[in-house]
């Protein structure tokens, strides 16, 4: 019996079509909308939520299916609907993968459930690591967590910036410097619960591409959270400071413990957004005559959509060989996560700019999505890493030298 696949199961099949609809119907429609107001689209999480799309219970259902496939198949949906809405709507799985890569049970049941909230009350949640001095270098965070023993506090200080929901979340999951002289090995992640004094908004970016997701610098500012919002522990990070100290290996940091899950759901929407541009420029192609025949039946065009398929699906295959052997515990032993985001997002890149070349002028003009689509692929080379970082990432593992 084969038991290789790659066909979907049932029930993914199911999940598929269900949010395909959302993002065909509803997404889709406002997202011109959304990327000129440049504004969270509340009205659309909150259709999300009523439908259990944007809820924990399905988030934890896409992240227990077996196969590991779930979340990216979700999230390619989401972003062929909107990238810039579908962020505003699964932002908070950043939150979530934050805490499920470093919090214990008991932390991950009190917190998962505040990143949604409820569809009568409905709560997000942020992840932030980059600071003004520290983007691709995580190592160099400067804000600060620092214990007040006497009150069993932590006391947080410092701005984060890029934050994807940052300032306007209920739950922050931020990753400080507890030890600086430590590195990445002296970093801890927090929660910053709802309400909390100290924690404020900064000022908010206006961008190139996904602009209906909200990016803003968080400043803490005393910010004291319990001491049971360190996720993890102080006891396991005693041990695991102490190791450092002594110059023993530790287990992997807070940051790059949560970007290893998050990569290949990444690389998803950039394959998403890649799929709309695709599909929109092949059926332009077909329609659209020039010299008395269809532009596609010039090999300059057909060729063009040829090469966008082919890359399309290959870096479907690179995410959803990194989403399964993430959920089978496979080691990435040559950045098989990077490889996926770092393709993907590349792809996403080139594919977008020829489906406007292959739409001439009616690409570049407002009224057709291309142009949003090929600004909103831009930020899959930067954020989650940048793709010189995945290369450095890739590079580092396959030749076991640390390459700079
Ligand atoms: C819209 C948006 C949303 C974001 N959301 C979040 C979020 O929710 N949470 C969060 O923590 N962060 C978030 N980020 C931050 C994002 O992850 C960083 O922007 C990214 O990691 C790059 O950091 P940087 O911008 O400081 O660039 P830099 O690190 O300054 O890099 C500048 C350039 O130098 C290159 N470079 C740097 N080091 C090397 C090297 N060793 N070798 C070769 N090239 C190198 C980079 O690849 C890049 O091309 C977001 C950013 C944006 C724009």
């Amino acid at each position: 019996m084969a038991e290789f696949s790659l066909e979907l199961n049932e029930d993914q099949l199911q999940i598929q079509k269900w949010v395909h609809d959302f993002a065909e119907t509803r997404m889709r429609p406002a997202a011109h909308e959304w990327d000129e107001r440049e504004e969270t689209p509340w009205p659309l999480i909150e259709e999300a939520a009523q439908i259990g799309l944007y809820s924990l219970e399905f988030i934890a259902n896409a992240f227990a299916d077996a196969t590991g496939v779930m979340i990216p198949v979700v999230m390619e949906e989401m972003a062929w609907g909107d990238a810039g809405i579908g962020l505003a709507i699964f932002g908070s799985v950043l939150g979530v993968a934050g805490i499920m890569a470093n919090g214990t049970p008991e932390q991950i049941a009190e917190w998962l459930p505040q990143c949604f909230g409820t569809p009568e009350k409905i709560q997000i949640a942020a992840f932030g690591v980059s600071e003004p001095d520290a983007g691709s270098d995580v190592s160099s965070l400067r804000s600060r967590a620092v214990y007040d023993e006497a009150k069993d506090e932590w006391v947080l200080n410092g701005t984060k910036t890029w934050i994807t929901n940052g300032g306007i979340a209920d739950v922050h999951i931020l990753v400080l410097s507890v030890d600086p002289e430590l590195g990445a090995r002296g970093q801890a992640s927090f929660v910053v619960p709802p309400g909390t004094p100290g924690i404020r908004q900064g000022q908010k970016f206006k961008k190139m591409g996904i602009r209906a997701s909200h990016t803003a610098e968080v400043i803490l500012d005393d910010c004291r959270v319990p001491g049971s919002c360190l996720l993890g522990g102080k006891e396991k990070l005693d041990e695991r400071l102490a190791r450092a100290k002594e110059g023993k290996k530790v287990r992997t940091q807070a940051a790059m413990a949560t970007f290893e899950s998050t990569r290949p759901a990444v690389g998803a929407q950039a394959v998403g957004i890649a799929r709309a541009a695709y599909e929109f420029a092949l059926d332009y192609a077909k329609e659209r005559k020039q010299f008395g025949r269809a532009i596609i039946e010039n090999q300059g065009i057909a060729f063009k959509l040829a090469d966008m398929k082919t890359a399309i699906d290959a870096s479907r295959l690179l995410v959803w060989r990194a989403a399964w052997m993430g959920r089978n515990g496979k080691t990435f032993e040559a950045g098989e996560g990077s490889m996926s985001k770092l393709f993907a997002g590349e792809t996403a890149v080139k594919v977008t700019e020829e489906a406007i070349q292959i739409m001439g002028g009616y690409g570049y003009v407002r009224e057709n999505p291309v142009e949003r689509w090929h600004r909103d692929s831009k930020i899959y080379t930067i954020f989650e890493g940048t793709s010189e970082i995945q290369r450095l990432v890739i590079a580092r593992a396959i030749s076991g030298i640390h390459i700079r």
